[in-house]
Order: structure tokens, then sequence, then C-alpha cells
């Protein structure tokens, strides 16, 4: 415990020793709630309960389901009393005794890591909540999954459960799937008090392969007004492209060039053209050979992925490749990824783009820990530094064994203060994991991995 009439004497040492020191017993605590949480449930059982035939004219005490498919009923009073010594609402309470329940008795694996001190109650809690509603097996598959990553079990935990659905639920799934796009529309906020009336919000929820295309579409139109002569900043070009397309000749007109009536300025149609992407956009789907075997052989649904979204059904993924123009049009590459080993090496500094794919694909994230860093939009590093050819550098320095994607921020930091990094193994994923040492030489872990709480 902190001794508050004497903090002048801490040095900096003494102040992280307080705050580690207290950070651990606050851990500790949580989880005993949990723990404690589950006993007490045993206590408000079936056998527990009065069983006095109702005599009243009110219902007499019930047994309630908090937890998922496989957790025991508890008393209806066990929340309400919980609460009550608790402070807090029966609401906060019945979901502590629900997340307690479901760790016990659908996730066995995490609830073991959890005793010992491996795992925040804070996570724990958020995967019991994340798979509450997935049959008892998923449950447990999904617990067996998180058992062998090493990653932060709150960042895998969406895709698992999607992946679970997928798996064991397959017609829940789809339906949720359908659900989604049924929210899909254009929403315009109402007018707020007066004179705040000059712009509206405007929110979309679209299917991903049109909002890829319109946003590279607003892009395209923004940077043609650009060249036209509008000098206001990029988002407000965008703006009011949304308000060219309303008008689809123009938009038309613009996009293919043909600028005589439009320009402002004497522009030719090719110089207003420069800088545009040509509505390029890419959505990387990722689908497992097998499961489309399957869905030939016998119509099973095993799904795939859309890069940085997750699972889908083959369904939907067909439909958007199917789409009248989609992929023909100049709107939208559907790229199908399939996992690729290739290994060859080059002397250059600069990967082929068939490697630097590989590594995308491979990594995902910038490598730093806990960065979450698109790949797609990092710098590939050398995990060996890279020696130029004209100083006798050993042959196939740039092979995806030894590259890694790294954001700008974080390839500073290793390039210039000293920090190094090494792979250090895969994770069940095919992802590979790296240890990461800071410029002193000490261990950089990811958040999730706790330090062992001081005896
Ligand atoms: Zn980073």
């Amino acid at each position: 415990m902190l001794d508050r009439d004497h903090l002048d004497d801490l040095g900096k040492a003494e102040v992280f020793a307080v705050l580690r020191g207290g950070r651990a017993v606050a851990r500790r605590i949580a989880v005993d709630e949990l723990v404690v949480a589950a006993h007490l449930a045993d206590l408000y059982d079936a056998a527990s309960m009065t069983g006095l035939p109702s005599m009243l004219p009110i219902v007499s005490e019930r047994l309630v389901t908090l937890g998922g498919v496989g957790t025991p009923q508890v008393s209806e009073f066990a929340a309400t009393e919980l609460g009550h010594h608790l402070a807090c609402g029966p609401d906060a309470a019945a979901a502590l005794l629900a997340d307690a329940l479901d760790l016990r008795h659908r996730l066995p694996g995490l609830w073991e890591r959890l005793l010992e001190g491996e795992v925040d109650a804070w996570r724990a809690r958020v995967v019991a909540q994340e798979t509450r509603r997935l049959p008892l097996e998923a449950a447990e598959w999904v617990d067996a999954r998180l058992g062998e990553t090493r990653r932060s079990i709150t960042g895998v935990i969406g895709q698992l459960v999607a992946d679970a659905l997928r798996r064991f639920d397959p017609e829940t799934f789809a339906q949720r799937e359908a659900e989604r796009l049924d929210g899909r529309g254009v929403f315009l906020e109402r007018p707020g008090p007066a004179g705040t009336g000059l712009t509206t919000r405007v929110a979309m929820v679209l299917d991903t392969p049109d909002a890829a295309v319109l946003d590279a579409t607003l892009d395209d139109l923004a940077t043609i007004h650009a060249v036209l002569g509008d000098e206001s900043p990029l988002q407000v070009r965008r703006a009011k492209a949304v308000g060219t397309l309303t008008n689809p000749q123009l938009a038309m007109d613009l996009l293919a060039g043909d600028l005589t009536t439009h320009a402002t300025t004497k522009t030719t149609g090719s110089e207003a053209r420069k800088g545009v992407r040509g509505r390029s956009a890419v959505v990387y789907l990722h689908l497992d050979a097998c499961d489309v075997a399957n869905l030939v052989a016998d119509g099973t649904d095993g799904g795939g992925s859309i890069e940085r979204l997750g699972p889908a059904t083959l369904d939907l993924l067909g439909e958007w490749l199917s789409r009248p123009g989609g992929i023909a049009r100049d709107g939208i590459t559907l790229r199908p990824v399939l996992e690729t080993t290739r290994a060859d090496t080059v002397d250059s500094r600069t990967p082929p783009a068939w490697m630097r794919e590989q590594v995308i694909l491979r990594d995902r994230t910038c490598v730093f820990p806990d960065c979450t860093r698109d790949a797609r939009s990092a710098d590939l590093d050398h995990i060996e530094p890279y020696v130029p050819v004209d100083q006798g550098s050993p042959p196939g320095q740039t092979r995806p064994d030894n590259l890694a994607p790294l954001c700008r921020r974080h390839h500073r930091l290793k390039t210039w203060t000293g920090w190094t990094y090494r792979r250090d193994g895969w994770d069940t994923d095919s992802r590979p994991l790296y240890e990461w040492l800071d410029r002193h030489g000490n261990p950089a872990l990811p958040r999730h991995l706790l330090e062992p709480a001081d005896s």
C-alpha cells in the first residue's frame, strides 16, 4: 500500500514498482471476484431453494439461466442479493455471475489460465460475453484455439467467434450475414438547431465492394476537381464529388476525361486524369480450396474470409464475384488469395511484387508488439539488415524469410534507436511471432502477456 506521507522520497524506480505492485493486486482481486462469483452461484442452486409451495398469489422462487448453454441454473435472487453487496445493479451482478459460470463451464482452458494469473479477468470476461450465444461445442472449440494462440485473446476473439459460428452453426451464420446486409442504408441526420443547417451529416452502410468503389470514385473525382482549379482540401473535394455523382452525366463526362464544357481553367481531358487511380479498388478474398471443393461436391458452405473483415459465406462471396459488371467493370477487383509459400530470393533491396504480397498476407499488420497498423501501408524491413551489393553483400538477402512489415513509426524506432527483433516461431494461424528487445536489451512483451505478480 502506498505511503502517501512519504511520496517525495520515491524515485522513478520506486514509482514504477508501486504502480506495478498496485496493478498486480488489482488484477488478483478481479480474478478472485470471478472465482467467488462462481462459488456463489453454486450456493444458489436448486437445492438451496425454499421449495415451499406458493400459498401467495405471486409465483415462488424460480431458477434462471444466466450463462450460455451448458451452465447451471441459479436462483433468480442470486443477482439481486449479490448486486446489493457489491453496491451495483442486479444487471451488473447477473453479468458477473454469467461470466464466471461461462468461464468455468464453457471455457475451461481459459478458466485454468485465469486461476494461474496468466490472463486478465477483464479479457476473460470479454471472451465469456462474446462466446455466450455460441453452441457449447463451438465455445469449447474457441477455448481450445485460445489455448494455442500466443496473441492477445481480446485481439483474436471476434474472428474466432465468427469462425466458430461458421463451422458449428452455418445456418445462424448465414442468417446473421443476411441480417447485416439488410442493415444497409443511407441515412441523413436530422437538421440540428437553427444555425447549424449549413451541412448535413450523411451515414451510409454499404456492402464492402460498393464501399470500396465509392471511396475510389470519390478520390478520382476529387483529383479531377483539383485539376480543374478547385483548391479546397481533399475531404471537401470528396464531399463535392458526392454532389457530382448526383448528376450522372456530368460524373461520366469527368471520369471519361471529357472536360470541354466543365473546365474553369484551360485543361485538357488527359491532364485532368493525371493522378486519377482509375477507380481501382481491391477487396481481397481468402478462400480455402477445400471449402470451395466441398461446396461444389455436396453444397457445404464452409465460407471464406475477407481480408481485415472476417469470414463470409461462399454464397455471398460468389454473389460479389458474379455481380453484373462486378469484376469486369473498371471499378473493383475481387482478388482471391491463395496461400503461397514461395521462397525464392532476390539480391536487390526492393522485394518484387509477389514477395511483398506474400509478406503482407503472412503478417497482416506491423510486427511491433501490439501495433495494429495495416501491413499494406507499412514498410518492408529486412530483419537482418540489408548490405548493399557493392559492399560485399551475401546473395539472396531479400527473401520472405528475412522481411517483415513495420509501420513508419516502428521502422524508425528500429532503425535509429537500437531496438532489435527476430522471428520466434509461428502461431497457430500460420502467422510468425516475433521477439523484440528494447535498446537496453530488455524483452518488450505484448501487453496481454502479464508480468508475474511479485509474491
Ligand atoms: Zn507499428
